[in-house]
């Protein structure tokens, strides 16, 4: 069985989708691996490493053809897609929302699409979870990312020439993201508040010993859908949320916004008004921004600086600890090919009545397996 992966080509995307460590687990597996020159390099693993740990350096081309898998962070461009053999395995966080127009190509070459990001968030598939595992990084990131750029520090000091206030940050949505955001505010010092529409995340903010603050209402008891998510809220009740958020931000020095619906515009949430009241050399950090953002002044991939606020987009935040989440992401990855690999046989043997298959597999034998992107 060979197996290839190949270097990302989007601007913004800084991982890569094995790592030297996880290449040994392929080839215990049964995978011949083949590693696109300079894969690794943006995430910290050149070529040496990849050979030392048995994997063979190839060009693109050999990287796209007569492979049984191909491993991607991100979906090819066009022209590639179309090199990729019949039937080979194409594995990556695929977007399937924004990719649309790549699914007619995907059919024509017979690709076996898989889109790890819509792996079901059941226990026998949170090894799978790059979901998780990328949102648990930008998490921590957003916080890092914010305290560079605050003009203060976070923890309270008490110095001979007087002391210094904690800083105050707000987290918006609470979930993966969100959490670790709170924990990782906690542990730099800062004194931290959140909010959500899912009442179940309240006893996880107070748990992390942050304040929790919400619209607490008939309809947020029953915000959140079967699988999890945070439904879109009622009008009454964004204009509650609204009232609230605009009461507490002005107090902030630092507010990450994480709230996201899936399949669906990002909720706005922060207004221009808002950020107006915030003091000078406060921080928004939007890690929604690829959604839309959950403030309307965000932009993608830049900082942008409103009434001396800075309002931070940065794209692709989990590629900003490219390092750790390429080693996460390619771990996910092992655990998923575990699922369907006879290793006697050196087989791939995929059962197409595991529920976890019938939730990633995109498209299969020339037809389009999930229907909501029809
Ligand atoms: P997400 O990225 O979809 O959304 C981030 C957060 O934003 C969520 O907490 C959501 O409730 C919140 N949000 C949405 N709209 C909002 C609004 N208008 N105002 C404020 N907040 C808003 O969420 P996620 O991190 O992917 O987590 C989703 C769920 O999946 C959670 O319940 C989480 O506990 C669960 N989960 C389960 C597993 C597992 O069982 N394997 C693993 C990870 C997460």
């Amino acid at each position: 069985m060979k197996l290839s992966v190949l270097k990302e080509t989007n601007e913004y995307e800084t991982r890569v989708a094995t790592t030297p460590d996880n290449v040994r687990l392929l080839i215990k597996l049964g995978f011949d691996v083949y590693v696109e020159i300079d894969a690794g390099l943006k995430s910290g693993y050149s070529n040496k490493d990849y050979e030392n740990s048995g994997a063979n350096i190839a060009d693109r081309k050999t990287c796209l053809q007569s492979k049984e898998v191909c491993l991607v962070v991100q979906l090819p461009p066009l022209e590639d897609i179309r090199e990729i053999s019949s039937k080979t395995i194409l594995l990556g966080i695929l977007d399937p929302y924004k990719n649309k127009r790549y699914f007619d190509e995907l059919k024509k070459q017979n690709i076996t699409a898989i889109t790890m990001e819509l792996i079901p968030r059941i226990s026998r598939a949170q090894g799978m979870d790059v979901l998780t595992s990328q949102a648990n990084l930008a998490g921590y990131r957003s916080v890092i990312d914010a305290a560079e750029n605050l003009n203060k520090a976070f923890p309270m000091m008490m110095t001979a020439a007087g002391r210094i206030n904690p800083a105050k940050v707000m987290v918006i949505g609470v979930g993966v993201a969100g959490l670790q955001a709170i924990a990782t505010a906690k542990r730099l010092g800062a004194v931290v508040s959140a909010t959500d529409v899912r009442i179940a995340t309240r006893e996880q903010v107070e748990s992390l010993g942050a304040k929790f603050i919400m619209v607490d209402n008939e309809e947020s008891q029953n915000a959140e859908t079967s699988g999890g998510y945070a439904k879109e809220m009622s009008e009454e009740y964004k204009k509650k949320q609204s009232q609230l958020i605009a009461e507490t931000i002005s107090k902030q020095d630092i507010v990450i916004c994480t709230a996201l619906i899936p399949g669906k515009p990002a909720p706005v949430l922060i207004s221009e008004e808002m950020i107006n009241t915030m003091a000078p050399g406060s921080i928004v950090v939007d890690l929604a921004v690829e959604a839309g953002g959950n403030c309307p002044l965000s932009k993608l991939g830049q900082i942008v600086i409103h009434n001396s606020v800075k309002i931070i987009g940065h794209a692709n935040v989990p590629g900003r600890v490219a390092k750790d989440a390429s080693a996460l992401y390619a771990k996910n990855i092992v655990n998923f090919l575990s699922l369907f690999i006879k290793k006697d046989e050196k087989k791939i043997d995929i059962d197409w009545n595991d529920e976890i298959i019938d939730a990633v597999v995109l498209t299969h034998n020339g037809v389009l397996k999930l229907e909501e992107f029809t």
